[in-house]
């Protein structure tokens, strides 16, 4: 099973060939075009952007960082397809968006990095003085405002509306978000930095999501690289037909999911389900706050050598990270987190040659077990 516009895939194929060294190296003519692996893109990361100076960089659902330039065309395909999911779920409603500063410009808008007591209380203020009842964040960061403000009794019955993106979310963090916004009606999407938009929760059936397929080639494959029925999980390849300058062509992103038919019948984009990526969590500093793994995180990752990374919280003091890299960047791993924690915390190292996912097919980050 697979969504493929023929025509824009043939396109995108034929300019890629013809002006960048790496596809014009790896997909011979008249095809077959190979799979692009993350590894691979990183391997061939300066090669792949072509000359273009990346203007942002993912650490994707693996944790494996790589540099992406992102082009200016697809927000003509993202925003409509959003407004229009927007309009479905009843239209916009004022809001705040709590991400990060780079993200996008939006009108109001507090950073991620902003502690939790102060965004509740921003979140209350923009209320008061502007009827705020929606709300867009990471599901990460929605949890920590949950359990503040189950901790402090506020009662947030006005807040309609909470978006979270970027990240899987999981039933536990949904049912405690649901408790602490009695009212809100939850949704979600999936996205990448590589892409974009990816797909939106169906407005009217929670449990499934409309890809964007207008704008992205999307296959599902198995182990072996073969098709995967309707309703098999299987890992997402993705072509993006916007992208003239960094072309993604069959890119396996490392996430997972299955394709499925929505109940619906209202919307014509194809349908995914059990979205499996990445999850970021947070850790608990010693002076108490809980800190989205974000900072921290983008630090890692930009340390030469690292591709993939899992830390696990033990005690507030006690750390273990589950680490592929070379050995010799033991002292900028420490120094990273010196930098964020604002002390150092006792750090034990594993190196890996591969950190693999949760039974349950999500990518954990981060673990808190504190
Ligand atoms: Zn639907």
């Amino acid at each position: 099973m697979k969504y493929i516009h023929p025509e824009k895939f043939a396109a995108i194929v034929d300019h890629a060939r013809k002006t960048n060294p790496f596809y014009a190296r790896t997909i011979p003519e008249n095809g077959p075009v190979p799979v692009l692996v993350r590894e691979m893109l990183r391997k061939n990361n300066d090669e792949i952007l072509n000359g273009h100076q990346f203007n942002s960089h993912s650490s994707g659902a693996q944790a494996t960082t790589v540099k992406i330039f992102i082009n200016a065309e697809r927000k003509g395909f993202d925003a409509p397809f959003v407004q229009d999911m927007v309009r479905r779920m009843g239209g916009p409603l004022p809001r705040m968006d709590i991400i990060y500063p780079r993200d996008y410009y939006v009108p109001f808008f507090l950073s991620i990095f902003t502690p939790i007591p102060e965004q509740v209380d921003a979140l209350l203020q923009n209320y008061s003085e502007r009827q705020s009842v929606a709300l867009i964040t990471y599901p990460s960061n929605a949890v920590l405002l949950a359990k503040e403000i189950i901790d402090r009794q506020l009662d947030f019955g006005f807040m309609k509306r909470i978006g979270m993106i970027s990240e899987s979310i999981n039933k536990q963090q949904t049912a405690l978000i649901k408790r602490a916004f009695p009212n809100a009606r939850l949704w979600s999407s999936y996205s990448s930095t590589e892409t974009g938009m990816i797909s939106f929760q169906c407005p009217y059936e929670p449990d499934y999501h409309h890809a964007i397929t207008d704008k992205l080639g999307i296959e599902i494959l198995d182990e072996q690289g073969n098709e995967c029925e309707i309703g098999q999980v299987g890992s997402i390849v993705l072509t993006d037909y916007t992208n003239r300058q960094m072309p993604l062509i069959r890119y396996e992103i490392g996430d997972l999911a299955a394709f499925a038919v929505c109940p619906c019948g209202k919307i014509d984009y194809p349908a995914l389900q059990s979205i499996l990526g990445k999850v970021r969590g947070c850790f608990l500093h010693r002076d108490g706050q809980r800190v989205i793994f974000l900072s921290l995180s983008w630090a890692l990752s930009n340390i030469p050598t690292v591709r993939q990374f899992q830390v696990i919280q033990h005690e507030i003091e006690h750390f273990t990270i589950k680490i592929v890299a070379d050995r010799s960047v033991e002292n900028l791993v420490v120094a990273a987190f010196t930098e964020d924690f604002g002390y150092t915390p006792l750090i034990d190292f594993e190196w890996m040659s591969v950190i693999p996912r949760d039974p349950n097919g999500k990518f954990y980050e981060s673990i808190c077990h504190v």
